[in-house]
């Protein structure tokens, strides 16, 4: 069975100004890498019922979205996040992608499928822009798996080094969603302690100090799949952050390329099990261009070789 990347041109076209670490680079130096893999199916994202928005976010905080867009020249929706005329499509297209990926899943286009996208999401709450991240794209894609398709069990990990505080809030009091979390603590953006657990013991924090290393993180990250498998997910969708590899320069984790290919096989084989390997994986962060460009690669060679 195949893997999709889901990408779009627009991602291209998100300017956030010169210097800063959330540039069009990242999404381009990933597809260079990826294109060399003959075995991927690449798809565009689709147009979507903007109410699906709605469903993670207030109508509020859309429509002030949807007018934030400038004509020309950047604007900042806080401190670190920056929109310019292009940012429109790219922040509507990473909603569409994975739309598209979780379709394609569920209509047995593809096994599972990876987001190329930009900007992340995982900062982003119901309310507010934060950290680069303007609409939450997973949790968008949690909320429609559980309006479209119905499901009643959908898993978030995010192993982004940053805690997805945003995903967090929108689902602290949804017993359908179980989110999961490993990151450095404490960090920005504050949250993720173990004592955040979701009103109905649905939120799984794993802090983890600066400077920790591969074989310590991977030992954390047995407790994330063991949380997981008592679960049972019916789908599994991966923030996708790539920002705790030790060459990253926002962060103090210690990874190595090849964790992000060793976490991907065991979320893989654990999902194979439960949900028939039914996993979407959205990108976050990742900010040293040839460590994320790398990460990525084994990334999507584990949903490759273990759907
Ligand atoms: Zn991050």
């Amino acid at each position: 069975m195949k893997t999709a990347i889901i990408t779009s041109k627009s991602s291209l076209n998100h300017n956030t100004g010169s210097g800063h670490p959330e540039s069009i680079s990242r999404v381009t130096s990933i597809l260079e890498t990826l294109k060399k893999n003959k075995k991927l199916i690449w798809k565009n994202p689709v147009s979507f019922d903007k109410d699906i928005i709605k469903q993670a976010h207030s109508s509020n905080y859309v429509d002030t979205v949807e007018s934030a867009f400038p004509e020309k020249g950047l604007v900042y929706l806080d401190g670190d996040t920056v929109v310019s005329p292009g940012s429109k499509d790219a922040t509507f297209d990473a909603v569409g992608s994975i739309v598209a990926a979780i379709d394609g899943v569920e209509n047995k286009e593809f096994k599972n499928a990876f987001c190329s996208v930009r900007p992340p999401g995982h900062h982003s709450n119901q309310n507010k822009a934060a950290g680069f991240c303007i609409l939450n794209n997973v949790a968008i894609g949690a909320q429609y798996l559980l309006r479209k398709y119905k499901y009643k069990k959908i898993a978030i990990i995010d192993f982004d080094v940053h805690h997805g505080n945003g995903t967090q809030d929108i689902f602290y009091e949804n017993e359908n969603v179980l989110f999961i979390s490993t990151h450095q603590y404490p960090y920005y953006p504050g949250t993720g302690s173990e004592n955040e657990k979701g009103k109905f013991n649905n939120i799984f924090n794993i802090p983890l100090p600066a400077g920790t290393n591969s074989n310590e993180y991977l030992n954390a990250f047995e407790f994330a799949l063991k949380r997981l498998k008592e679960f049972k997910p019916e789908f599994v969708l991966i923030s996708a952050g790539f920002d705790g590899h030790i060459a990253d320069p926002l962060a103090q984790l210690k990874l190595n390329t090849e964790d992000f290919y060793i976490i991907t096989k065991r979320i893989l084989e654990v999902s194979k099990k439960f949900c028939n390997g039914k996993v979407v994986s959205i990108l976050e962060g990742g900010y040293d261009l040839q460590a994320l460009a790398d990460s990525t690669k084994r990334h999507v060679d584990a949903l490759l070789e273990f759907n």
